[in-house]
């Protein structure tokens, strides 16, 4: 484990890695990143790098947790072994559950789960790198899945944190700062403004939370375009793969299409042949099939065929 530093902000009143009190580390998001997953995604929040699956809406099992008149969601919250500096005891534990827990808590609201009862929206995030703030990185890659699995959501939830270090508030923290800092302050919005989830971890006066929080939304405001501009970019280029036609290229079709009508007209009223009272001549012989000649037809050969013997 790494020792406490000696502070947190330097003169020019920049962090230890280098960023401003309100500045969030980068974000990057790769959309549909699995296979086999319904919606999948995989995000980078500074040294935080997480993976996202959402499998369904499918069937409940165990059966008793079906609810009759909605669906489930269940988000699962798991840290690699090998994602923390002193290896972590594989396997979940008071933490990941809890993590759990309020993340659940935090998508679940925001999911129209009243449009797929008796069915279960299952969420599994794995951290395969951690430097604080896995909750919040876990989040935003969970939100962003659920979307790419076409989820009917009220909108997408962004986390970011922010917290105390050197009687200062700082938002996003990392490692140093979460473990040795004041105070840390996990959040997730929706784009409106709504609160899904709020932790506070240490001590802050009521003013300081005013503050803090108006810092974490700004901060949430920039991951949710970040998450807006993936989801867009993923669906661009799967257009461009599929080759489907944009609205533009439909409009034109269909433009094109109606003034074709008009000028020349379809191929089946070319080719009727049309008699002297204006009616149409029925083909009939076309319509019969043609007579075989009952001298050529030759009988099935009825006596045993001895050619095999
Ligand atoms: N951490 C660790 N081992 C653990 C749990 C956490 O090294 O078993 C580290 C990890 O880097 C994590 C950070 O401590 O990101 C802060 O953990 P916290 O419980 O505050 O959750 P987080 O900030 O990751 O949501």
């Amino acid at each position: 484990m790494s020792d406490r530093p000696e502070k947190f902000i330097d003169e020019n009143g920049l962090r230890l890695d280098g960023r401003k009190l309100d500045q969030i580390r980068d974000v990057k998001i790769e959309v549909g990143v699995l296979a086999r997953a319904d919606g999948s995604c995989y995000l980078e929040f500074g040294k935080n790098k997480v993976i996202a699956a959402v499998y369904g809406p499918r069937e409940v099992h165990p059966r008793h947790q079906q609810k009759s008149t909605r669906a489930i969601v269940r988000y699962k919250y798991n840290m690699a072994s090998f994602s923390v500096e002193d290896r972590k005891r594989p396997g979940p534990d008071r933490r990941s559950t809890e993590v759990s827990k309020v993340s659940r808590e935090a998508l679940e609201d925001q999911v129209f789960t009243e449009y797929f009862p008796k069915s279960a929206i299952d969420i599994f995030v794995e951290v395969l790198q951690a430097d604080a703030g896995t909750r919040t990185a876990a989040l935003n890659a969970a939100s962003v899945a659920l979307a790419d699995a076409g989820i009917p959501m009220r909108g997408l939830v962004s986390a970011c944190a922010f917290g105390k270090v050197d009687d200062t508030l700082v938002v996003d923290l990392n490692k140093d700062e979460d473990n040795y800092g004041q105070a840390d302050v996990p959040i997730a919005m929706t784009p409106d403004g709504k609160i899904t989830l709020l932790q506070m971890d240490g001590h802050l006066t009521p003013e300081e939370l005013k503050t803090g929080l108006e810092m974490a939304q700004e901060g949430c405001r920039q991951v949710y375009e970040v998450q807006r501009q993936a989801l867009m970019d993923h669906y661009a280029k799967m257009q461009d793969e599929t080759k489907a036609p944009s609205v533009e290229e439909v409009v034109i079709a269909e433009e094109n299409e109606v003034s074709e009508d008009v000028s020349t007209p379809p191929e089946e009223m070319k080719e009727k042949v049309v008699d002297e009272s204006g009616e149409e001549e029925p083909e009939v012989e076309k319509a019969l099939p043609e007579e075989e000649d009952e001298e050529t037809v030759e009988e099935p050969d009825t006596e045993e065929d001895d050619s095999y013997e």
